[in-house]
């Protein structure tokens, strides 16, 4: 490669210029470079609400953990600008289909006996 500021040959894996001695290749990574933000949130709320989904003796623990992490995953998500709304939309949907469900199976089960 070339010096960028001398415009002399040198090696391709060299970090300095060996002619003029400035700072060649292999920039560091700018410390201003924005760091994609995950909303953890909205990913706990939806994995909590599938797994009680999965396994029905956790249900009624993970709907609601589930519930409450995709509600604030969802508040998360408005500071990310909108990153893991979807999650978060969809966490809050599962979970309450689990709650309604489950609240059905309680009442189904008290009439029964
Ligand atoms: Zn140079």
């Amino acid at each position: 490669m070339f010096c960028p500021k001398c415009g002399k040959s040198i090696d391709d894996d060299s970090i300095y210029c060996s002619h003029c001695g400035s700072a060649v290749g292999r920039p560091q990574a700018p410390a201003s470079m924005e760091r994609r933000e995950t909303n953890v949130y909205a990913i706990l709320g939806l994995v909590f609400s599938l797994i009680g989904v999965m396994v029905p003796i956790v249900t009624i623990v993970l709907s609601i953990l589930g519930y409450a992490f995709s509600v604030a995953g969802l508040h998360v998500a408005k500071r990310l600008g909108g990153e893991g709304r979807g999650l978060a939309i969809a966490g809050i949907a599962v979970s309450v289909v689990e709650i309604i469900i489950l609240i059905a199976v309680i009442i189904l089960l008290a009439l029964l006996s």
